[in-house]
């Protein structure tokens, strides 16, 4: 079971979670439980790090970070207890969630977790900090924002758990961010394919990560409400199956924390492309889209889009990079949102993205970029229209439920 940073924001929802944790045991569950940072913490203490340096150097941010999860890790085992229940909290160190060594995230590579095994045995209900782990010399890693719900299902593999419930603020996935489109409505089942396009395209209710290690290990996935009754069922996210409705759309989602990168006057000649995304990649930046334009006299334009919280690694690999391959001007834009149109019926549906076009078209939104999967259809817009976007594409594609 994990618990995210709004499910155990004060010592109230602390103590409701502890109470929901040993009714699960006390029926006779082996419970594990992994939990976040409190309420806004993780936030807070990036702030704190760019007062110290604008630029922090990733270790001590790791190092500062992870202490978030281990404040709620220990306060949640104290409300246990006081309860009179059993319980140990672990960090992710302690229990052996070994990562590569890229700082602010890591990418676990294994997990031993025998003193996760040990703790139920002792019958003792185990909370884990979620978001971290050591490199194998031991250092302190963290696996990116919303890194918790990956520790989540990695250790629902790990211990070969029978099942994993990530609990938040949400009862489910929904057919677009409940927060900004009133009219959305709860997915009963969602598959691994469509989740990690969701995710990967902006639903913040799972991160990438963990969807991307629920398919490779086949964990089924339940989404649900952390304060809701425990017989009210959430989302289940889990492999394809033929009896799976293929909606053509299921979801429509946003993502606003993307800049757009600009390079203009790129020698057209072959691999520079090789080059400048080479250099990206050393610096571990995930580029997203790329679009180059049709070049004009020996040059040309590449855009492409990046994390903005890769924005730094961006700008040291592109400031060596342009000089050695004699760009003429790079720029930057953050004022840009990506919506996106996801289903897995989109495969046997020609016109989706006409009708996605119009739809904007109509609201006079204009396309900056534009990508595809099978399964999906994104489009850079301006960061202000993206609500409005989300709310029309919601519409059009008939998700609406009155
Ligand atoms: P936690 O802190 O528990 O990890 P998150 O804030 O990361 O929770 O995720 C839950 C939030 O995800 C919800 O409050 C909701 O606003 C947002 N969200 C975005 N897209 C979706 C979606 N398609 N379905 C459900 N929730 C979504
Ligand atoms: N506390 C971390 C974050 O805010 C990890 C998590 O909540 O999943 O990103
Ligand atoms: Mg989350």
């Amino acid at each position: 079971m994990k618990f995210g940073g709004t499910s155990v924001a004060d010592i109230d929802r602390l103590n409701r979670v502890a109470a929901r944790l040993i009714e699960r045991a006390k029926a006779g569950d082996d419970v594990v439980v992994v939990v976040s940072a409190m309420g806004k913490v993780t936030d807070d203490l990036i702030g704190l790090a760019h007062q110290a340096n604008p630029k922090p150097c990733k270790r001590e941010m790791d190092m500062l970070l992870s202490t978030g999860e281990q404040v709620s890790i220990a306060l949640l085992a104290m409300a246990i207890q006081k309860q009179g229940y059993e319980a140990v909290s672990f960090t992710g160190a302690q229990v052996g969630i070994i990562t590569d060594s890229v700082y602010s995230k890591a990418k676990i590579v294994r997990i031993d977790a025998a003193c996760v095994l040990e703790a139920l045995i002792q019958k003792k209900i185990v909370i884990v900090a979620g978001f971290q782990g050591r490199t194998v010399d031991g250092q302190i890693t963290t696996l990116g924002r919303g890194g918790s719900d990956t520790t989540a299902v990695a250790l629902a593999a790990g211990i070969k758990a029978d099942a994993c419930e990530i609990y938040s603020d949400v009862d489910g996935v929904y057919s677009a961010d409940p927060r900004i489109v009133p009219k959305a409505h709860k997915l009963d089942t969602v598959s691994y394919e469509e989740m990690l396009e969701m995710a990967a395209s902006g639903a913040g209710v799972l991160s990438m990560r963990s969807v991307e290690f629920a398919r490779n290990f086949d964990v089924v996935i339940h989404c649900r409400h952390s304060f809701k009754p425990a017989d009210v069922p959430g989302t289940i996210v889990r492999g394809e199956d033929p009896s799976m409705e293929d909606a053509v759309v299921s979801a429509v989602t946003h993502d606003t924390n993307e800049a757009k990168i600009t390079i203009r006057g790129v020698p057209d000649r072959p691999g520079i492309a090789a080059s400048v995304f080479g250099t990206l990649g050393q610096n571990n930046v995930n580029v997203d889209m790329i679009i180059q334009n049709i070049s004009d006299a020996g040059l040309t334009d590449i855009s492409f889009t990046a994390p903005e919280d890769d924005i730094t690694s961006v700008t040291s690999a592109l400031e060596i990079c342009l000089k050695e391959i004699g760009a003429r001007t790079w720029n930057i834009d953050r004022d840009i949102a990506k919506v996106s149109i996801i289903g897995a019926g989109m495969k046997s549906h020609p016109g989706i993205t006409a009708k996605m076009f119009k739809a904007l078209a109509e609201e006079g939104i204009n396309l900056d970029l534009i990508s595809t999967s099978p399964i999906r259809v994104s489009c850079i817009i301006a960061a202000d229209q993206a609500e409005t976007a989300v709310r029309v594409l919601h519409t059009a594609f008939g998700l609406d439920q009155e």
